[in-house]
Order: C-alpha cells, then sequence, then structure tokens
C-alpha cells in the first residue's frame, strides 16, 4: 500500500539561487566537487509526464488527474537546453541523457537532438547522446530519432510475462508492444542497446532468467537495477530489495558469467558477459555497492533546477538565470561554483539518513529529474 504524500517535484520557482562569482574564469576546463568527483554526465529530464504509472516511479495513486504537473511556461525551452548543453561542454561533460517522466512525450523532440547533436567538446568530439525510454512510442519514433543525431538508446522492461509487467507499470501496457519498440529501434539501426529492468523481490524476481535467456545472444545489454528509495511516494523499503548479488547468482547458475572492465571510470553498471560468448550484462547495485565515491553526474529537471544527486531535496534554480541575461561566462562559472562545493553520497549514508528523513527533507521524485 502506498502510502498519500505530496510528493517534492518542483522548488516552487525557489530553487537555491547557484553562485554568480564576482571573478569570471575564461576559457574551457573541467570541475572537480568537494570529494574530488570530475563532472562528466549531464542529464536533462525534457518531461515531468509519462503515460505509465510504474509502481516504484510514478505510482498511480500519486500521480493521478490532480498532480500538480509542470505548466509549459516551467518547462526549460530547446534552445535553453541547447545553451546550457553547450555551456556544460565547454566544462567536461561529454555525455548527455534525455530522459524524463517519459521523453518521447515532449513534443518534437527530435528538433532538440538534432540541435544537441550539434554539440562539440572544446577538443572537437560530439557528445554521446542517449536516451531513456519506456519503448512505448518507439515503433512510431525510432527512425526520426536515429535521423536526428540520437547515437544510443535504453529501454526500461521489468518482465517478459504479460501479468507482472502491466501490474507493474500500472497502465496495463503490452510487454510485445514494448518488445516491438525495440525491434523498431533495432530495425532503424541502433546498435548496443540497453533494456533496464528494475528488480523487486517478491514482484518480478520471477523474470530474471526469462528476460536473459531472451536477450541473450540478441545483441541487447540487459542490466538488472536494484529497487531503489527515490523520491517519496514509492512505498521502498530494504525487503523489496533484491541485492544484485543474489541476481547473478541466479544467471549464473543457467548462464555461467565472467567479469568484464568497465567501459570508463564510473560506470554505472557493473558488467559481466556470458562464458559461452553470447553477450553480455549489467547490474546497477545502487543500494548494495554504492558508487558514490565516482558519481560524475549532474541532473537539470525539466524547470530547469540542477541537481547534484539522484537523492537530493534542492536543487539549483538555473532557469532564472538563463531567463535574467546572463551571459554564458557567467552561466559557466556559476555551474562551476555550484559544482565545485558538491558534496553529495547519499547511497553510502543511505542508512542514517533515511532514519533522519524528515517530511520537510524529502527527496525529489525521479520522473522530475530523470533516472
Ligand atoms: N520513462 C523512461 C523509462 O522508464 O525508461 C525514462 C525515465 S525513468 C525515471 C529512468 C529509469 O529509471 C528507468 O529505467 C526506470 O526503470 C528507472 N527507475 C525508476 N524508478 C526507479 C526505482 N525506484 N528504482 C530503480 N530504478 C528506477
Ligand atoms: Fe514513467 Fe519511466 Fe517512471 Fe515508469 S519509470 S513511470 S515509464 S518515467
Ligand atoms: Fe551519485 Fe547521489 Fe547516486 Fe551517490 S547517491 S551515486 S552521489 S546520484
Amino acid at each position: 500500500m502506498v502510502e498519500k504524500v505530496i510528493p517534492i517535484r518542483i522548488n516552487e520557482g525557489k530553487g537555491l539561487a547557484p553562485p554568480i562569482p564576482t571573478q569570471l574564469v575564461e576559457g574551457p576546463q573541467s570541475i572537480a566537487d568537494s570529494r574530488g568527483r570530475t563532472l562528466r554526465d549531464l542529464r536533462i529530464s525534457v518531461t515531468d509526464r509519462c503515460n505509465f504509472r510504474c509502481t516504484y516511479c510514478m505510482p498511480k495513486e500519486i500521480f493521478d488527474n490532480n498532480y500538480p504537473y509542470l505548466a509549459h511556461n516551467d518547462l526549460l525551452t530547446f534552445e535553453e537546453i541547447a545553451r546550457l548543453t553547450n555551456i556544460f561542454a565547454g566544462i567536461g561533460v561529454e555525455k548527455i541523457r534525455l530522459t524524463g517522466g517519459e521523453p518521447l512525450l515532449r513534443k518534437n523532440l527530435e528538433a532538440l537532438i538534432e540541435m544537441l547533436a550539434k554539440i562539440h567538446t572544446p577538443s572537437g568530439q560530439p557528445l554521446e547522446l542517449t536516451l531513456t525510454t519506456n519503448g512505448s512510442l518507439l515503433r512510431k519514433k525510432s527512425a526520426t530519432l536515429k535521423l536526428a543525431g540520437l547515437q544510443r538508446l535504453t529501454i526500461s522492461l521489468d518482465g517478459l510475462s504479460d501479468a507482472i509487467f502491466q501490474k507493474m507499470n500500472g497502465v496495463d501496457f503490452p510487454v510485445s508492444d514494448v518488445l516491438d519498440g525495440i525491434k523498431a529501434a533495432q530495425e532503424a539501426g541502433f546498435t548496443n542497446i540497453k533494456v533496464n529492468m528494475v528488480v523487486k523481490k517478491g514482484t518480478n524476481d520471477q523474470e530474471i532468467l526469462p528476460m536473459a535467456k531472451y536477450f541473450k545472444g540478441t545483441g541487447v545489454i540487459l542490466r538488472f537495477i536494484e529497487f531503489m528509495d527515490v523520491g517519496s511516494s514509492n512505498g521502498w523499503n530494504m525487503e523489496q530489495v533484491l541485492p544484485s548479488k543474489e541476481v547473478l547468482a541466479k544467471v549464473n547458475e543457467v548462464f555461467p558469467l565472467e567479469p568484464v572492465h568497465a567501459n570508463y571510470a564510473g560506470e554505472v553498471a557493473k558488467r559481466w558477459r556470458y562464458a559461452d560468448g553470447s553477450g553480455e550484462i549489467g547490474v546497477i547495485s545502487s543500494v548494495t555497492q554504492t558508487f558514490c565515491h565516482e558519481c560524475s553526474r549532474a541532473r537539470i529537471s525539466t524547470d530547469g533546477q540542477m541537481y547534484l544527486c539522484l537523492f537530493a531535496s534542492e536543487g539549483y534554480d538555473f532557469k532564472t538565470l538563463l531567463r535574467s541575461g546572463k551571459s554564458d561566462l557567467e552561466i559557466t562559472n556559476s555551474i562551476m561554483g555550484t559544482w565545485s562545493k558538491r558534496d553529495d553520497h547519499y547511497s553510502e549514508i543511505r542508512g542514517s539518513q533515511i532514519s533522519n528523513m524528515s517530511s520537510s527533507n524529502r527527496k525529489v521524485e525521479m520522473s522530475y529529474i530523470g533516472g
């Protein structure tokens, strides 16, 4: 039973004011936070709306018709997102992930992707441009997304059983339509597609092996995510977390696995490959094996607040800054000032945080800042 709470989704336009340094620093640079972590990765939520009501993210008891979604005017425009992205690229960000809510619900998203695909790092490299989606609109949109310049896709799917998946997505969406979306993405030329499966103990753990078997040998990389205590409305408790170690043991028993080195420092998923050479899987152990020490991610919420951690309660209001005539250099310095003070490491201190959590420091909802 999900407790009815008023979820935090916005700072009502009163996010923490980011610092504007008086001495402006010119030139491309990278920034480390107070724990020595360099900003490399930016997740941008392009909408707080979704056509699913996943029980672990936007439970329908709370995200109902009365839910106060953001007004169109509060959303960052494509021009504002592109401007911010360009600024972030100038200070070391190499990877952009568009997310939400369901990002494919944002009207004409392809136009934004075209704008972002033209942005380069100071060394002349295009940004790595990826998107996370529930897959429901991929049959319709894969080809235009590819054409616009999107490089990679992550698609969420929590099982192959309709009974289980429909219960989890909250809107009776059928498995076959997501599988068809994945097929459409492959037909459009997307490779290295990742499929995210949130594992909730007692809800969909029996889907682990069928999912592994289904995607083995297809080139799709299945990643098992531990159910996380994001937001304040998904009724999370530790009993519903199946540790990745147990997921790996289950798969390994049937399909032997070998560890694989990370693609890059700070990669969220730990990689494993099938010993018979038929592909790879990943596990994201945000609860049982935390990775805050190498977390290089910042998040921009749908209404332009910068969040320094998925579990933060407050963001820094860059929308107001963007709309107040500040120069790129001033905003650059402001981002640098904000990131350099960052000390967030929620997953490492989760236990004590949960017991101290009061209604005034509840965490922001994931649909608002993106997964
Ligand atoms: N709507 C898109 C989707 O579902 O792929 C993008 C946004 S969604 C918030 C991003 C990712 O976060 C999804 O893969 C989703 O499964 C994951 N997610 C959401 N709530 C979660 C939770 N409580 N624990 C773990 N992962 C979660
Ligand atoms: Fe929507 Fe994605 Fe959240 Fe599910 S996980 S409710 S699809 S935003
Ligand atoms: Fe990064 Fe916060 Fe997650 Fe730690 S808890 S890995 S700091 S987002």
